[in-house]
């Protein structure tokens, strides 16, 4: 099999890159169990599932987790890396020999997948959502502070919305509203970085696939595939799981002393709640855990908010024309997803590395 085509294994929509993504399982003849949402459809009314293959040995006991569109719109980073590790000799060959299976679940968040958006058809964000229904929600008052000019009544923002976010950082820092707004809330379904007040489908879903997958596994390993923070085709690699010490120094062993963590403060991202990871620690309490995000950068900060500002109006706002809802799409893909040759490398070397690292390391026994 000749080397993969990176440029070709990254898409232009998510209808392509679905069909890319079957493609590939098929190649390698792998079965695709696929989960069709059982309402929602996407932005061309196409059908939203997400797509989950096992590569690698049944029987394995060790299994590595690659998970694609939790954030919808970065997507298209996660899809591209997923679909040229299917085809790359290099992971075929050390899947072979390392004996270890990777579970490929292509899409967390298919409809946000679809619509260029970050959260999914009830505007929760994938990554806030996985928290314990039964206690009351964690208050995040520095939101609620900032939203009411975060998420505007009129866009574009007039000049004195704008003067209210200057104002915001020279008070409080850059750092402070990035906190604000990220970390997550439960009280503005019509804002940003909405955490939802019940599991959402896709939660289900990947409980369900993990309990069945990986729950029987001695050993598991996740790395989900974000964009948005840090420098231009950069792979930050950010602790995917609890303030566990042992937890960390695994990833740290596995991946290098550059994995950083929200919990100690060494990483772009903010201390959030409701991350993805409390799945599999939920779902497959027996098995030795270890994980990572790689977060890709892209545009800067401000370039980033803003269009998930613009994005957040639209969605407060179903009923704007079309040429300003082609545009704050647009602004929101490219916020996400650098369409460009030599970002597309940038991803995939730092995510093949990732993986083989990773293979290595569950082959060994390595901690
Ligand atoms: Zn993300």
């Amino acid at each position: 099999m000749p080397s993969p085509n990176i440029v070709a294994a990254f898409s232009q929509t998510y209808a392509e890159a679905r069909e890319k993504f079957l493609a590939a399982a098929e190649t390698r003849r792998l079965t695709v169990e696929s989960h069709v949402h059982p309402s929602a459809r996407g932005v061309d009314g196409e059908a939203l599932a997400v797509d989950v293959a096992v590569f690698g040995p049944r029987d394995a006991t060790s299994l590595l987790c690659l998970m694609s569109g939790t954030h919808g719109v970065e997507g298209f980073c996660g899809s591209g890396a997923q679909i040229a590790l299917l085809e790359d000799p290099a992971i075929d060959a050390a899947v072979t020999q390392s004996g270890v299976a990777i579970l490929f679940y292509h899409a967390l968040n298919p409809y946000g997948f679809s619509f260029c958006a970050r959260t999914n058809e009830d505007n929760i964000d994938m990554n806030r959502n996985f928290r314990d229904f039964s206690r009351a929600p964690p208050r995040n008052a520095a939101y609620a502070e900032v939203h009411d000019f975060i998420v505007p009544a009129i866009w574009p923002p007039t000049p004195e919305n704008e003067a209210r976010i200057g104002a915001y950082i020279a008070a409080h820092g850059q750092l402070a509203l990035q906190a604000a707004i990220t970390g997550g809330q439960c009280d503005r379904p019509d804002g940003l970085f909405y955490g939802g007040n019940k599991p959402a489908w896709s939660n289900g879903i990947f409980r369900d696939v993990l309990r069945r997958h990986a729950a029987s596994r001695r050993r598991l390993a996740w790395i989900d595939f974000h964009t948005g923070l840090g420098p231009y085709g950069h792979a930050e690699k950010i602790h995917s799981g609890p303030n566990d010490a042992a937890m960390m120094v695994r990833a740290k062993a596995w991946w290098g002393i550059d994995v950083t963590s929200f919990h100690d403060g060494s990483s772009t991202s903010a201390p959030l709640t409701g991350v993805n990871f409390e799945a599999p620690l939920a779902e497959c309490p027996g098995a030795e855990c270890t994980g990572i995000a790689l977060e890709y950068g892209t545009v800067s900060f401000a370039e980033a908010l803003q269009a998930l500002r613009a994005d957040q109006w639209l969605r407060n706002h179903p009923d704007a024309n079309a040429t300003t809802r082609a545009t704050i799409k647009r602004q929101s893909r490219d916020a996400f997803y650098c369409d460009a040759v030599d970002w597309k490398g940038m991803v995939y070397g730092q995510a093949r590395a990732a993986v083989l690292q990773a293979l290595q390391a569950l082959t060994t026994g390595h901690r």
